[in-house]
């Protein structure tokens, strides 16, 4: 049995499609999927998956890659999703340098500079409602793991996060460990590229990480470029089982373990 820990159920991908998807998911062992908010829209959508579906549950924030259209103050709104019973995080939310304005071919209406101050200010906005809520956070940060660890630092004694998708070196899962922090992992660990993602995945204790597809997104082999979904959990975990030198099994206990810690508001 796994969690799919970061699923984006409320995309247009899976419209009319839930119930064949969640029956897949469970044949698959999948019984349990988190999906993830990338706008208060999207995070409403999220909510109400949640709120009609027993073994979905939702995270609400706002991704940094739609900083642009993202309000001024999203907090009271994101307030008022998050009080709902079955959400149990904040996000997804972080930074995101990997497509700054400057990289774009459109003419943008902010410079990179005022791009990273708004992505700065919408993470920290989340990260404040994370806190008054007692919720952790799911993170996302590309090709910008630096500031997102500062930015992080300060609040690190009292809230914590979960780095998503994580393909970063077993250097940077160190100190996200050392914030008290974890990390998680979709199918790229099963991509015969991923050298540098399946090293970092050896590195991470047991305890450090949990599993994730990030679907539509990411589909692990044999679906590798076709739209993925959470029963693709299993050949994520059977692939870092494998690398991990574990039984699924074990890999099940320990990370089904880290889910009920790192959301508790999880049933
Ligand atoms: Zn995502």
């Amino acid at each position: 049995m796994f969690t799919d820990t970061h699923a984006h159920l409320d995309y247009p991908e899976f419209a009319w499609e839930i119930p064949a998807l969640l029956e897949r998911a469970a044949e698959a062992g999948i019984h349990r999927i988190i999906s993830i908010g990338t706008s208060l829209e999207s995070s409403a959508r999220a909510v109400d998956l949640a709120s009609r579906h027993d073994n979905i549950y939702a995270a609400v924030g706002w991704h940094p890659s739609h900083v642009l259209e993202a309000p001024d103050d999203i907090r009271a709104d994101l307030r008022v999703l998050a009080r709902h019973p079955k959400v149990v995080a904040i996000g997804e939310t972080g930074l995101d340098y990997y497509r700054l304005p400057s990289t774009q071919n459109q003419p943008s209406p902010v410079s990179d500079a005022e791009y990273k101050r708004r992505q700065s200010n919408l993470f920290e906005q989340q990260i404040e409602v994370a806190r008054e809520l007692g919720l952790n956070c799911v993170i996302h940060q590309r090709a910008a793991s630096e500031a997102a660890l500062e930015q992080w630092r300060p609040h690190a004694d009292r809230i914590r996060g979960v780095f998503h998708c994580f393909i970063e070196s077993a250097e940077v899962m160190t100190q996200i460990i050392a914030v008290n922090s974890l990390v998680s992992f979709t199918g790229i660990v099963t991509f015969k590229n991923a050298e540098g993602v399946k090293a970092t995945l050896a590195a991470t204790p047991l305890d450090k990480l949990m599993l994730e597809t990030d679907c539509p997104y990411l589909a692990p082999v044999p679906f590798r470029g076709k739209r993925s979904e959470p029963a693709h959990v299993q050949q994520v975990a059977t692939e870092a089982a494998r690398i991990k030198g574990i039984t699924v099994e074990a890999l099940s206990q320990a990370t089904e373990r880290t889910v009920r810690e790192f959301f508790p508001a999880i049933k």
